[in-house]
């Protein structure tokens, strides 16, 4: 068996992989970079595949690629599944090779939930959304077929459902709150929240959890727990992500939710750190924490990147998420709970503040359509001990 031999090796070939291979050169102009993916495309921006690609025509593929490999110099290995990572010898296994690091970067996100579902349409009638293959799997079936069925209230559902009936499909949304959205947003805001896809033509069906469900060449079949049956031509699922740390659980990591990582971004073992959905590392704001978002894939890769190659500095950025549907933008910081009271400062019909408090004290931020107010929505909870309520309306403006 050949060990090929890298300075800085990266397993997983997603965001994070690409700016940390950024950071790696904004300190390191010369040591060698690998990447090992088991996708089948390089590093590209995953956001884009549930949003723009389907809603903006000048938003076109070319836009995709993240360009890793041209920009930095790195050695991406497509296709190539890490399988066991030996700390002590610094070497990772991928299918019949060895690789050899200095250091390594674990940047292996997650896995999307799968459906429970028989699919007998091998692929072809039921798919699960995370990759650009997916995006290019489902963009055929829009052509194909005439009804789709999307499984999923939180974003990427959401997402997937607006542009599904942006692009003409016959479209059903099953999730399992009682209004789309209500888990995170508070009640009002749902509601105005679910009318958006209502409007524009989306089945919803709520309440619903898909118990099990069969994929043929024909078309799906699911389940409800209720009951009651849904029938579409396919089907895609937005469940959320298992996290992808089981290589270095097994190879002796401490491992939570998600790769432990310090300040630093370093693992519990030495030259090994970990960055992105991954990751659950201290943040300066917020506490501990795993982040599935690409502000947090985006800064932190590029901050470990850095740390690898010698920099020695702590990621004290505290990430923002965001998602887009029909012309609406929202942004928040921190913990968007329904379930946890809510003080609601609109500015117009449109536009507005909402301020989620535990025990009196501001957790998460929500910015619905109101641009330019991240840092000042970080300012809040960095200030949260002092602030009290009649200090949040009028704050962010
Ligand atoms: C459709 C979609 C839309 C999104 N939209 C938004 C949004 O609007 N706003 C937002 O804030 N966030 C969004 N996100 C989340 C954001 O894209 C992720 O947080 C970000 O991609 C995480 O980067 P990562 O590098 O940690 O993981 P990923 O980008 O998932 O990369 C992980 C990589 O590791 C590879 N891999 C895993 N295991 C192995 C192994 N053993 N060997 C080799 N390779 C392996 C995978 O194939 C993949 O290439 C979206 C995600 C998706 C899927």
């Amino acid at each position: 068996m050949t060990t090929t031999h890298f300075d800085y090796l990266i397993v997983g070939g997603g965001m994070v992989a690409d700016t940390a291979a950024r950071g790696i050169r904004e300190i390191d102009a010369d040591g060698s970079i690998g990447i090992l993916s088991d996708d089948i495309d390089e590093p590209y921006t995953r956001p884009a595949l549930s949003k723009k690609l389907w809603t903006d025509e000048e938003f076109t593929w070319d836009k995709v690629p993240l360009g890793t490999s041209g920009d930095t110099g790195a050695d991406i290995r497509l296709q190539t599944r890490a399988t066991a990572i030996r700390p002590d010898e610094h070497e990772v296994d991928a299918d019949d090779q060895t690789f050899s690091y200095g250091k390594l970067l674990i940047a292996t996100g997650g896995k999307p939930v799968p459906l429970p579902l028989e699919d007998r349409s091998n692929g072809e009638r039921a798919l699960s959304f995370r990759t650009a293959e997916d995006y290019r799997r489902l963009r055929a079936l829009a052509k194909d077929v005439g009804r789709i069925a999307v499984v999923g209230g939180g974003y990427i559902g959401s997402e997937l459902a607006a542009a599904l009936v942006q692009n003409g499909v016959d479209t059903v949304l099953i999730h399992t709150g009682s209004v789309l959205g209500d888990a995170v947003f508070p009640a009002g805001l749902a509601e105005r929240f679910e009318k958006l896809f209502r409007d524009a033509g989306v089945e919803i069906v709520a309440g619903s959890r898909v118990t099990q469900g069969e994929a043929d060449a024909d078309g799906v079949r699911l389940s409800l727990e209720n009951g009651d049956e849904v029938r579409a031509d396919a089907v895609v699922s937005g469940l959320g992500i298992e996290v992808a740390a089981d290589l270095a659980e097994k190879a002796g990591l401490t491992v939570g939710d998600g790769v432990h990582v310090d300040a630093q971004l370093r693992a519990s073992v030495d030259d090994v750190y970990a960055a992105g959905d991954v990751a659950s590392y201290p943040d300066r704001l917020l506490g501990r924490r795993r982040v599935e978002h690409v502000d947090n894939a985006n800064e932190q890769g590029r901050a470990a990147g850095r740390n690898l190659a010698g920099a020695a500095e702590a990621y004290t950025h505290t990430p923002y998420y965001y998602s887009a549907v029909f012309g609406i933008r929202y942004e928040a910081v921190g913990t968007l709970d329904s379930s946890l009271e809510t003080v609601e400062d609109w500015l117009d019909a449109e536009r507005g503040v909402v301020y989620y408090l535990d025990d009196d004290r501001v957790v998460g931020v929500l910015l619905w359509n109101v641009e330019e107010s991240r840092d000042a929505a970080r300012s809040v909870l960095a200030e949260a001990d002092t602030l009290t309520r009649d200090d949040l309306v009028g704050r962010i403006r």
